[in-house]
C-alpha cells in the first residue's frame, strides 16, 4: 500500500551514510498482519536512492577496509552490546511487522545479535595460506573482501537474515546496502542507526527500503556493487542469479525448500512426534528449513500419524506461532491446502483458517503420493504431506525427490543407518534425532533449487573474500 498524505504513526527514511535520508517521495505503509493496524511507514526506494547508497557504501569501503581485523571485530563486538540494549524495541518491531507472537521475538533477535559476536571473534582467524615453493620464492594467499555487497532478505525473520549476512560481510572488510523485504524494514533499519551509535563508521552499513522491482532490482544491477547475499524465492533467486551471471559477480542464494522428515520404526517415537510437529509449525511454516514432508515406514505409519495428529492438536495458532505475514501468503496456504484436497490427499488434521488474524490451523495431509503439488512444492505454511516408505532405498528415493534441498531429518535409534542415510540425502544440512540444529557455527545453505553458497559459519566469511595468490622471486 502507498501512502502519499504522509501522516500518522512513526516514519523511517533509508539508511544512508549514517544518516536518516529522507527523499520526500512515496511512502509504504507497513502494517500488522491480520489485523491491517499500521505498524510505521516506510520510504519507497528507487534507482536514484539505491545509486546514492552504493556510492555512500563504495566510498566508505576503502578506510573500513583497511583497518586490522581485529579493529574490525572490535566494533562489531561493541555493535552487539548495542543491539542487546535495544532489544524490546527490535523484538517489538520484529513481533508487529511479521505477526510472530510477541513472546518468540526477543529470543529471535538475540539469535540475530549473536552473529556480530561470533564473527568479531573470527576476525582472528589466520585466513591466509603459505606454499614452499623453494628457497628462492616467497608464496602466499591474501583473502581480500569485494568491495560492496548487496544484502537481499525476506520477511520471515527479517533481523537474523540482515544480521547472518551483515555481520560476516563486515568481518571480512566490505561494507554493505541492504534492502529488506518491503513488509518488514523496520527492525533492519533500527539496526543500522544502532550500529553507528555504537561506532560503526557512516556508510559502512546502509539500508535502502522499497519493492524488489523499484530498489532491489536496481541494487543487484548497480555496476558498484561486487557481490550480492539473497534469501528469497526460487523465482527471485532465479533472476537474480541471472543478473549476477552477466554482470560477472559472485551471488550467494539462499532459496526455498521442501524438506523431508524420515522416520523409521525404530525411532523414538515420542521425540521424533515432537520433532515433526516443531518441524512444520515452527513460525506458522513459514521456515525456509521447515520440515514439511514426513517420510514414515509403512510399519508404524498409522500408529505414528494417530500420535501426530493429537500431538498436533495441541499447538494453537497465535499463542504456539503468529499469522502468516502477508495477505498473499495467507491466500497461498490456503489454495495448497485446497489442492491437495483437490488432488485427493486425505486431510487428518486442521485445514481451517481465521480471515482475522491470518491464522492457519496446523494441517496434516496423508495418503499423499510423490507427484502430488503438496509432496513437491513450497507452501511455506503449517502444512504437512505424509508420505509411507517400505525400505531405506525407497524412503531415500521419495527424500530426494523434489527440486529442492535445503534440510531434512532422520529418526532411528540405528547409528550406523543415520550416517548411512546422512550422506545419501541431497540436502545442505541434515538433522538426526531432533529439527532444525542448524547452529551459526556450521555452514547453512541448499542443494539443488535450494541454493548456492553458503551464509554461517568459517564458511560464510569465505564467501565474503576473493583470495589473491601473491607469489614473490626474493
Ligand atoms: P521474495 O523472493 O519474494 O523476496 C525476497 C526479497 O527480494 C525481498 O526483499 C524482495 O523485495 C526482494 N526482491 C523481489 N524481487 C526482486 C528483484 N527482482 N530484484 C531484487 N530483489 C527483489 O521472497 P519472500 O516471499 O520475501 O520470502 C519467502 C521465500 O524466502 C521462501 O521461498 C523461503 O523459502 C525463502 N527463504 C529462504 C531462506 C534460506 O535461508 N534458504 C530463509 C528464509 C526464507
Amino acid at each position: 500500500m502507498i501512502d502519499n498524505n504522509h501522516t500518522g504513526p512513526k516514519h523511517h527514511g533509508h539508511w544512508i551514510g549514517g544518516a536518516e535520508v529522507e527523499t520526500g517521495g512515496e511512502r509504504i505503509v507497513s502494517t500488522r498482519p491480520g489485523t491491517q493496524d499500521v505498524v510505521c511507514t516506510i520510504a519507497a526506494g528507487n534507482e536514484a536512492i539505491v545509486d546514492r547508497a552504493v556510492e555512500d557504501a563504495r566510498t566508505a569501503w576503502p578506510q573500513w577496509r583497511d583497518r586490522s581485523p581485529a579493529e574490525r571485530g572490535r566494533i562489531l563486538a561493541d555493535v552487539a552490546v548495542a543491539l542487546r540494549e535495544s532489544i524490546d524495541l527490535l523484538a517489538g518491531y520484529e513481533a508487529a511487522e511479521t505477526g510472530k507472537p510477541s513472546a518468540h521475538t526477543p529470543r529471535e533477535v538475540q539469535a540475530a545479535i549473536s552473529y556480530f559476536d561470533f564473527y568479531a571473534g573470527l576476525v582472528h582467524l589466520p585466513s591466509g595460506e603459505l606454499f614452499d615453493l623453494g628457497a628462492s620464492v616467497h608464496s602466499y594467499v591474501r583473502r581480500e573482501p569485494y568491495g560492496v555487497v548487496a544484502i537481499i532478505t525476506p520477511w520471515n525473520a527479517p533481523l537474523g537474515q540482515a544480521t547472518r549476512g551483515v555481520a560476516p560481510a563486515l568481518a571480512a572488510g566490505n561494507t554493505v546496502v541492504i534492502k529488506p523485504s518491503e513488509f518488514t524494514s523496520a527492525s533492519t533499519l533500527e539496526m543500522a542507526r544502532i550500529m553507528v551509535e555504537a561506532g560503526l563508521p557512516a556508510g559502512v552499513c546502509n539500508v535502502v527500503t522499497g519493492t524488489g522491482q523499484d530498489a532491489g532490482r536496481p541494487l543487484v544491477s548497480h555496476e558498484l556493487v561486487r557481490k550480492v547475499a539473497f534469501t528469497g524465492s526460487l523465482r527471485i533467486g532465479r533472476e537474480i542469479g541471472r543478473t549476477a551471471g552477466q554482470r560477472i559477480i559472485p551471488a550467494t542464494l539462499e532459496l526455498g525448500g521442501k524438506s523431508p522428515n524420515l522416520v523409521f520404526a525404530d525411532a523414538d517415537i515420542d521425540a521424533a512426534v515432537a520433532g515433526v510437529v516443531k518441524a512444520f509449525t515452527t513460525n506458522a511454516g513459514q521456515h525456509c528449513a521447515g520440515g514439511t514432508r514426513l517420510l514414515v515406514d509403512a510399519d508404524i505409519h498409522d500408529e505414528f500419524v494417530a500420535r501426530l495428529v493429537a500431538a498436533t492438536a495441541a499447538i494453537t495458532p497465535g499463542v504456539h506461532y503468529g499469522s502468516q505475514t502477508t495477505e498473499a501468503q495467507f491466500a497461498k496456504v490456503r489454495r495448497y491446502i485446497q489442492t491437495a484436497e483437490d488432488e485427493g490427499a486425505r486431510l487428518v488434521c486442521g485445514g481451517g483458517s481465521t480471515t482475522e488474524g491470518w491464522y492457519v490451523e496446523p494441517t496434516i495431509f496423508t495418503d499423499v503420493t510423490v507427484g502430488m503439488k503438496i509432496a513437491q512444492e513450497e507452501v511455506f505454511g503449517p502444512v504437512l504431506a505424509v508420505l509411507r516408505f517400505g525400505d531405506e532405498a525407497e524412503a531415500l528415493r521419495i527424500a530426494n525427490g523434489t527440486e529442492y534441498g535445503l534440510a531434512a531429518g532422520v529418526w532411528t535409534k540405528d547409528l550406523s543407518r543415520a550416517h548411512r542415510i546422512a550422506a545419501q540425502l541431497e540436502a545442505g544440512q541434515v538433522y538426526v534425532n531432533e529439527w532444525n540444529a542448524s547452529r551459526m557455527e556450521g555452514p547453512f545453505g541448499g542443494y539443488k533449487n535450494s541454493g548456492i553458497g553458503r551464509e554461517k559459519g568459517v564458511e560464510a566469511l569465505h564467501h565474503y573474500t576473493q583470495t589473491k595468490f601473491v607469489t614473490v622471486t626474493i
